[in-house]
């Protein structure tokens, strides 16, 4: 049984030894993004039981980029089941960058992942709908099952992507081309832009681990959002592809299920027992918050957990 008194130490003690460290930098190829104060960190922890823990500044709303890939993925499994989503998405790590075209060439278009920017764009097709406004509310709702209901779009943030994504609409057509593309490339692109375009707090993503770590229940709602069955599989796609080419030193170093935005958010999840989340702009260059990573990983070692020690 998880102690709250210990995990309050851990968040707070993982937030003064790791919330300021030097190095990284804001994305900037997205406008909105590097206009955000570098100095901006928050830890959080959200448990099975419903338990909040956090620190610094756990309540400021930044946006949710790549993470946005595991909702997606997430309703992805609820419309389609495990098998349809490997033969037409993946299921493999690519080892590349997030946004990498040489990926897709090396195995015929396949994208491989739903985290990375082509499977993502490929899942946002797959999505079940009439209409670009059904496909994007349903994926909306999905993060808002999953983190909260206050998760929104920036309407300042989208725009801001929407005028710079000439390369995710280039990856759209090259699905397209391929064989990998479930609706129209450019309604594909404009949905996904959106879904990166939310705003969260990092209690509200701890909330999104939380319930992938219950089997699918948010345990703040009590909202049973996912199927058990399909949480495994979410989780396993986090461990290959969750913070993109650095997912096998995160693995080797960490123990968990992690994935990790270019909005400077990071979370990971203890299966059966929790969701840390943490948030700080600077970026390493593989696109993974610097201090967010430290400040989770602490926490999962303070606290003792790491998958492959077992129990
Ligand atoms: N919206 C960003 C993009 O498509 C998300 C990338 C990320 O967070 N790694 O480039």
């Amino acid at each position: 049984m998880l102690d709250l008194q210990k995990t309050k130490l851990a968040v707070e003690q993982a937030y003064q030894q790791f919330s300021q460290i030097p190095g990284g930098a804001n994305a900037d190829y997205i406008p909105f993004l590097a206009n955000i104060p570098g100095n901006l960190a928050a830890v959080a922890v959200v448990t099975t039981r419903g338990d909040v823990v956090s620190a610094g500044e756990a309540q400021y709303r930044f946006a949710i980029e790549s993470i946005s890939k595991v909702c997606t993925l997430a309703l992805l499994l609820e419309d389609w089941g495990s098998e349809v989503v490997q033969e037409k998405i993946g299921a493999e790590a690519t080892g590349m960058p997030f946004n990498s075209v040489m990926a897709l060439d090396l195995h015929g278009g396949k994208p491989l992942s739903p985290l990375v920017n082509a499977g993502a764009i490929a899942s946002t097709s797959l999505v079940k709908a009439h209409s670009v406004e059904e496909r994007w509310q349903r994926i909306l709702l999905m993060q808002r099952q999953m983190g909260s209901g206050q998760i929104a779009l920036s309407a300042e943030l989208n725009e801001s992507e929407q005028s710079t994504n000439s390369h995710n609409r280039a990856i759209a057509w090259l699905l397209h081309s391929a064989g990998y593309m479930y609706c129209d490339p450019m309604e594909a692109c404009d949905v996904y832009t959106r879904q990166c375009s939310t705003l969260l707090t990092t209690v509200e993503l701890a909330t999104m681990g939380a319930t992938l770590a219950s089997g699918g229940i948010n345990p703040l709602t009590k909202e049973r959002v996912l199927k058990p069955e399909n949480t495994p599989r979410i989780l396993a796609e986090m461990t290959m592809e969750g913070l993109y080419d650095s997912s096998g030193d995160w693995a080797y170093t960490v123990g968990l299920p992690g994935k990790s935005g270019v909005g400077g958010g990071i979370l990971a999840v203890v299966p059966g027992v929790m969701g840390i989340a943490a948030f700080a702009p600077p970026l390493d260059k593989v696109g993974n918050s610097v201090r967010g990573q430290k400040m989770v990983a602490a926490v999962a070692k303070i606290l003792g957990f790491n998958l492959y020690k077992g129990a």
